[in-house]
């Protein structure tokens, strides 16, 4: 007599060995899928793009990526910061095959920081300090010294890669119209985490009409003068951004709301370079050669009023949100995985202590 084949009864598995689904492969996706997995959750990664990939809509392919401390936000995302600032140093240390590196940082204030600025930063960061006024061009109110981190995304999201698959993770390449494409693929699962960035605007049960796309584009220098960050903080939006385990810098920035182009604006590139030529002359000279020159083009998951970090439940499942990072989804990486952590572990509590 051959075997039965039963349909899987989803009802008798219980709560803490239902996979926990991640929509979203991006920085926001495997930095949480690392955290859920050193706590022993089993996770599966659902996303279009994985790491390694190189699509404009992939943000995380190109970030810069600096840890620098947002202005503007609450005590508790300034938290988050702080955590995230807290393993990226772990890594930057104890393990240099994650591309993260520590620097030196300067930045040049235009105004004066008020209690909402950036200051904050000074808590968290190592060897912080301010400049005297020999230290600073003369054009700016004050500027700050020290040490933070910096994450080359063309290793972190090979090595993230890695890391997921040794801790028993699994990622599957496929685009979803829905969530509950997802809840249908996965029966047997009770929570999914929406990490999916911009595509949280055109998933058709989230439609979130707060996300747009806004445009990256910025330039990489190859030089071996790779290990001090800068900052222009004000009205001009300048930094040169090292990654000393590709032999460069990254030259930037620009924000272009609602742009999708993947095309290099050679306008902007050159306006890139003349101002962080005027930001940190000793790196980045007039007029680079060409060859050392080449250029990043990603689209940055922004959302009006912030990203969102919540907890639903609908019916039997519990619908975690965590999407429209804008330009920071690398400052707030890990300390959103660990909030989700928590998400996860009060969702499973919840349902295991009745
Ligand atoms: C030029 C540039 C410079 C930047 N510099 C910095 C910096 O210095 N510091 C910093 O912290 N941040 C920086 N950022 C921002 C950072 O890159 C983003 O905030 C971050 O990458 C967002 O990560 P994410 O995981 O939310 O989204 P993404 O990386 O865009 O990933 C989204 C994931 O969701 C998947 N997905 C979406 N929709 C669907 C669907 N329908 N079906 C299946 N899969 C789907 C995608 O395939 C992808 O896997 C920069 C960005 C750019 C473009």
């Amino acid at each position: 007599m051959g075997e039965c084949s039963h349909p899987v009864d989803s009802s008798n598995i219980p709560f803490p060995q239902r996979p926990i689904i991640i929509l979203g492969a991006g920085i926001i996706g495997c930095a949480t899928a690392r955290q859920l997995l050193l706590k022993g959750f089993s996770v599966i990664l659902v996303a279009e793009y994985l790491p390694g990939d190189q699509n404009i809509f992939y943000a995380s392919a190109w970030a810069g990526a600096a840890w620098h401390a947002a202005g503007g936000i609450s005590p508790e995302y300034r938290y988050i910061q702080a955590v995230s600032y807290r393993h990226l140093l772990k890594m930057a240390r104890e393990e240099p095959e994650s591309g993260v590196c520590i620097v030196d940082s300067r930045e040049y204030l235009e105004d004066a920081p008020s209690e909402n600025s950036s200051i904050w930063g000074k808590t968290v960061l190592s060897k912080f300090r301010d400049l005297n006024p020999d230290e600073y061009p003369p054009n700016f109110n004050c500027g700050w010294a020290y040490e933070s981190v910096v994450t080359d995304p063309t290793h972190h999201m090979p090595y993230l890669r890695e890391k997921i698959l040794a801790l028993g993770g699994q990622f599957i390449r496929k685009r979803v119209a829905s969530l509950s494409e997802l809840y249908t693929l996965f029966p047997e699962s009770r929570i999914f985490i929406n990490a999916s960035g911009v595509g949280s605007k055109t998933l058709h049960d989230v439609q979130d009409d707060k996300c747009f796309p806004e445009r990256g584009q910025n330039v990489f220098f190859r030089t071996s003068n790779c290990n001090t960050m800068y900052f222009r903080n004000g009205k001009e939006y300048t930094y040169v951004i090292p990654r000393p385990q590709s032999h460069g810098v990254v030259l930037g920035g620009v924000k272009q709301r609602d742009s999708l182009s993947p095309d290099v604006d050679m306008d902007i590139a050159r306006d890139e370079i003349a101002r962080a030529h005027r930001l940190a002359p000793e790196i980045v000279p007039e007029n680079p050669p060409e060859d050392s020159l080449s250029y990043i083009v990603g689209i940055r998951p922004s959302r009006e009023g912030g990203f969102r970090l919540d907890s639903k439940q609908i019916g039997a499942r519990i619908i975690l949100s965590a999407y429209g990072f804008g330009g920071g989804g690398y400052a707030f990486s890990y300390g959103i995985g660990d909030a989700l952590v928590n998400m996860v572990e009060k969702a499973e509590r919840d349902n295991i202590i009745l």
